[in-house]
């Protein structure tokens, strides 16, 4: 039986959601890995936030594309995601989010629709809850809590 998707934006924001994405893969800061990222994400209301990644001398300050256009949307008021384009300038295959954004963009919803883009505009599309199973959400904090344990 097909996968029927519900709530798929129209084709003609996934295009410009593609490419808002390479437009911000062309933006990257990256002097020192030479790996360009750029992101585009779209919000529940339709608006598109890009981002690309920008290192740092100083190497564990530099920040990734997928958290740029996050930190740019929630900085504008948008914390309603329904998706997220990623790419690279990996020709073979496709590139996904690393562990800290995958953390990221939990923080906003599960189903999150991800859009992995190679250069050609090829994509693969994952559900977000698949690129990160038994995700620790804000969910979690909600949850009762022992008052003691093993070693009390
Ligand atoms: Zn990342």
């Amino acid at each position: 039986m097909e996968k029927k998707i519900v709530h798929a934006p129209p084709t003609t924001t996934l295009e410009e959601l593609f490419r808002e994405a390479h437009s911000a893969k062309h933006r990257a800061y990256c002097p020192y890995s030479k790996f360009r990222v750029g992101a585009a994400l779209l919000t529940t209301s339709g608006k598109i936030y890009s981002g690309c990644n920008v290192e740092n001398a100083s190497y564990p300050l530099s920040t990734c594309a997928e958290r740029t256009a996050i930190v740019k949307a929630v900085s504008e008021g948008e914390a309603n995601f329904q998706a997220i384009a990623i790419t690279s300038d990996v020709d073979a295959g496709y590139c996904g989010p690393c562990g800290a954004c995958r953390q990221t963009i939990a923080e906003f919803g599960l189903d999150i629709d991800v859009y992995l883009l190679n250069p050609q505009n090829e994509c693969k599309m994952f559900k977000f809850r698949e690129l990160l199973p038994f995700a620790f959400t804000p969910r979690d904090l909600q949850k009762t809590r022992a008052t003691h344990d093993i070693i009390d």
